[in-house]
């Protein structure tokens, strides 16, 4: 199948800017060539003529798995559910031009395959699979009184995560994550918004179980990314060699240096909170929550402007639960009032692949690229808010050499 789009004023990665127009050949799901090539013969050609061609969006944080906010009802969801919900999900998140996301918990691996075989439209998936977090952490999602362990490596785990406290039980639950399949691992280090057993500012691991899981991670040359808010926290993570802070609304000058030393990244996903103070209730979200939603909520521009100038290199991700994930494209909107247009597609056409490991696969458009694009009618270096109206302003998605819309 070869797809051709002429006149097409394409974004050039390297230098942020659009290149003027050219011919994109797209040969099955690859890129075969971009330049001034005669079009030739073609199954299909698409005229992207005064139209502003991009690599398919890429969003670093999001989660299948977390397939409604009404955590009672997921709690109880049977796997024949979850997989029509996350089918859904996966299906809606193509069509507003996300073309590879980073699921950070939870299995994913069957919806993975469903997108592959064709079952069902998705994006490309990098995953975490099954977090690991420590008891009353934010990833252990059970609430109500439990049974005292009977012994300190005891751990338990559902379709999310693990629950695994002490350095030999984190080693043994990073190893077993890394064999299912995970490309990088996932910790909680600070409390949540969403879980029912942590205040925010609480600590989670140490760094001894923390330096254990990243040695298991780089023996496998991957990263661990981490769930943070608190600057002691974030701090804490960096300095025994997490790779990726996810969230960190609560960062100050100091743990963003922290950041810097290390060369680590941070993910700030603040469409989330508005996401959950203007529709948690509706769905489920218990009133202590969303008191703690409130307070991330305020700090989230704050982080990121703190972040920017301290010259944290700062992904894009969204974290929107369920129900919510309509609301992915906002974050452009949100974002635009901290940072550029540049800023933000640096972010997710630059930092984010990294954080995928696919680099030069996706977030570009050239030669031996996924033929992953989206064709906006408006320019998002004029207004990134483009970028936040998909069914408005995008005329055509392809993933993987479909066109989808
Ligand atoms: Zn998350």
């Amino acid at each position: 199948m070869r797809t051709v789009i002429k006149n097409a004023n394409y974004f050039d990665t390297t230098n942020l800017s659009f290149a003027g127009d050219s011919t994109i050949v797209i040969e099955d799901e690859i890129i075969l060539s971009v330049g001034e090539t005669a079009i030739g013969s073609a199954d299909a050609v698409i005229d992207a003529a005064n139209q502003f061609v991009l690599p398919g969006l890429i969003d670093a944080h999001v989660h299948f798995r977390l397939a409604t906010l009404n955590f009672h009802r997921l709690a109880e969801l049977s796997e024949v559910e979850f997989g029509i919900m996350m089918a859904r999900l996966a299906t809606e998140t193509v069509h507003r031009g996300f073309t590879t996301v980073r699921d950070l918990c939870g299995e994913v691996d069957s919806l993975m395959r469903a997108i592959r075989t064709g079952l069902v439209v998705g994006p490309r998936i990098v995953r975490a699979g099954l977090s690991l977090t420590q008891t009353g952490g934010h990833g252990d999602a059970e609430s109500g009184r439990r049974p005292v362990p009977q012994w300190a490596g005891s751990m338990r785990h559902n379709s999310f995560g693990i629950v695994a406290d002490g350095v030999e039980a984190v080693r043994k639950a990073a190893r077993h994550v890394l064999r299912e399949g995970s490309d990088f691992i996932k910790i909680h280090v600070s409390g949540g918004v969403a879980s029912p057993n942590d205040p925010l500012e609480a600590i989670q691991y140490t760094p001894e179980e923390i330096a254990t899981v990243v040695r298991e991670a780089q023996n496998r040359h991957t990263y661990v990314a981490a769930h943070a808010y608190s600057p002691a926290s974030i701090a804490m993570a960096v300095e025994n060699g997490v790779h990726s802070i996810e969230h960190g609304n609560l960062i100050d000058a100091k743990a963003a240096a922290a950041l810097v030393d290390h060369g680590a990244v941070l993910v700030p996903t603040l469409v989330t909170y508005f996401g959950m103070r203007e529709a948690g209730a509706k769905f489920g979200l218990p009133a202590t929550n969303a008191l703690k939603n409130q307070k991330v909520l305020e700090a989230g521009l704050a982080s990121l402007e703190i972040a920017k100038s301290a010259g944290v290199s700062i992904g894009f991700g969204t974290d929107l639960i369920g129900e919510l994930q309509n609301l992915q494209n906002r974050e452009f909107a949100i974002r635009s009032e901290v940072q550029s247009a540049h800023e933000i597609l640096h972010a997710m056409y630059v930092v984010n692949p990294k954080l995928c490991r696919l680099e030069g696969k996706v977030g570009v458009i050239k030669s031996g690229a996924f033929a992953d694009l989206v064709i906006s009618k408006a320019n998002p270096l004029d207004d990134i808010k483009v970028l936040a109206d998909p069914r408005i302003n995008f005329s055509a998605i392809i993933k993987g050499g479909v066109r989808i819309l």
